[in-house]
């Protein structure tokens, strides 16, 4: 067995993965430790069963539209959820494949098994230890149960067991309406199941702009029971688990716990790094390097709970993998802040949130989706957008919606605030007719109203046609 080596990668992640592309571009002496099993929480837990579940889910639910649109007979339609479910586990199956790509050449450097840090350039792995100079951690993070929960374990589901499931049950509770509750609340509700949804906030899928938030509850309220700002606790029942808030109180057949995510650092050894440790056991870490303190660790992916998101943690695998391996550091520039929540209205944020903003200093331009031409056309005319401008020269700061298509928008947005763009300099664009970008336009127009006129001619985007079918 390998003792000693120039980097350990611990953890064969989205982060841990990127990291070793930059590591082997400049040396083949290092280990690769990941505790079973391989394929990324992403492919296999993640992003890709959770988008495939609710791609089935929004094809069934199409059929609630079709009358409205002169088509009939869709009533005879089912979902045949074991084939859905089977379905999920196909893809899954293939998307695991590829990332396990990238490890199969490894063979001696891929160690299988939970490793854990003795100081600064020590791991050990089921009692081996290997010295390596520089050491990445990628642990990623697991789903949270609540202790008290864990007794109801025939009954508790979490997205590491769902996708699992041969066939689902009729009624199901989901505690916790962040991004995953929230996706996974409505994908269900729309395969029929009964669906209570629960979070302690007032907000859902991480929106804080009231008034996106609001529009968000309004939409997602016809289709599931939404029960913002209570406590929930479970209790046994005859015939399944008793959600119970309040005075009120629900059975359901199981429950889907998705209170949030934790950080795989409990048994990792930090500790013996010598560097202070926050209340969750996290050291902190240098966003722009990865690197903890001047220790040679360095900690990527949603275990430093930086952006735990998935493009967010291969950049920080990729920056840590640099790091590894140069003697200079690299200090490299975070992108635009962009998170993407896959329900309908998909809700999304781009730069700054409202919460971060002061709402003296900036413009705001919204646009309701519910009139908004081409969204009527597909009847998909739901969902509010607002975006957010210095009042300084109309530069773009961020955005949140809860809109149709929001993907879309939300990566035309994060690409000219990544720029520096201006709403001027954005309104100056094409926008064909007829889109949903149109609706963009209109709330860039709205603050560019209240800008100092940037010329005479609308084609640099100062002002509106005042006509409804066009704006
Ligand atoms: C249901 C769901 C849906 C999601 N949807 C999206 C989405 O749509 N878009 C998006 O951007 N993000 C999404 N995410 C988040 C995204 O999946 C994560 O940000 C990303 O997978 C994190 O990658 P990572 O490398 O940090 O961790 P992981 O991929 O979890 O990798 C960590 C690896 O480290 C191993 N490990 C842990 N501890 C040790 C140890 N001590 N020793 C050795 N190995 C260890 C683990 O076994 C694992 O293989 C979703 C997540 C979930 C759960």
């Amino acid at each position: 067995m390998i003792n000693k080596v120039d980097v350990a990668i611990i953890g064969a992640g989205t982060a841990g993965l990127a990291a070793l592309r930059d590591v082997r571009r400049e040396t083949d002496d290092f280990v690769m430790i990941n505790k079973p099993p391989y394929g990324t929480t992403c492919a296999r837990v993640g992003c890709m069963p959770s988008k495939t579940l609710i791609a089935a889910a929004n094809a069934f639910h199409a059929r609630t539209l079709l009358d409205t649109f002169g088509i009939r007979g869709a009533d005879h339609l089912k979902a045949d959820i074991p084939a859905i479910m089977e379905r999920v586990r196909e893809l899954r199956d293939h998307f695991v494949d590829g990332v396990l790509d990238a490890t199969d050449d490894l063979d001696a450097r891929n160690i299988a098994g939970h490793a854990r840090l003795d100081g600064p350039n020590r791991v050990t792995v089921d009692g081996h230890t290997i010295e390596a100079r520089q050491i990445i951690l990628a642990p990623g993070s697991s789903p949270i149960v609540p202790k008290p929960w864990q007794a109801f374990s025939d009954h508790i589901l979490t997205t590491d067991t769902l996708f699992e499931e041969r066939d689902l049950p009729a009624r199901i509770g989901v505690i916790g309406l962040g991004a995953i509750g929230v996706e996974m609340a409505q994908a269900l509700a729309r395969l029929g199941l009964e669906v209570h949804g629960f979070d302690g906030a007032d907000h859902m899928a991480g929106i804080s702009d009231e008034k996106v938030a609001e529009s968000l509850r309004a939409s997602l309220s016809q289709e599931f029971a939404v029960h913002l700002g209570v406590e929930v606790d479970l209790a046994a029942a005859d015939d399944g688990v008793q959600i119970k808030w309040g005075d009120d109180s629900v059975v359901v057949d199981k429950v889907l716990v998705a209170v949030g995510r934790r950080q795989n650092v409990q048994d990792l050894g930090l500790e013996t790094l010598g560097v202070p440790l926050d209340d969750k056991g996290l050291p902190e870490v240098d966003p722009q390097t990865m690197r903890i303190g001047q220790t040679p660790v360095l900690l990527a992916g949603d275990a430093n709970a930086i952006r735990p998101i998935l493009h967010e943690s291969s950049d920080e695998g990729h920056i840590a993998g640099l790091n590894a391996v140069t003697d200079k550091p690299v200090r490299l520039d975070r992108r635009t802040p962009m998170t993407v929540t896959f329900c309908e209205p998909q809700v999304a944020s781009v730069g700054k949130r409202a919460s971060e903003l002061d709402f003296d200093e900036c413009l705001v331009g919204e646009i309701d989706f519910s009139t908004q031409g081409r969204a009527r056309v597909m009847q998909e005319n739901y969902g509010l957008m607002r975006i957010y401008a210095s009042r300084d020269g109309g530069r773009l700061l961020g955005a949140e919606m809860a809109a149709p298509a929001a993907e879309h928008m939300a990566q035309l947005l994060a690409l000219a605030i990544h720029k520096d763009h201006t709403v001027h300099d954005l309104l100056g664009m094409p926008f064909y007719h007829p889109t949903l970008e149109e609706g963009l336009r209109s709330a860039l127009r709205q603050i560019a109203r209240e800008l100092p006129p940037c010329s005479i001619s609308d084609l640099a985007g100062c002002g509106s046609m005042e006509v409804e079918a066009l704006d």
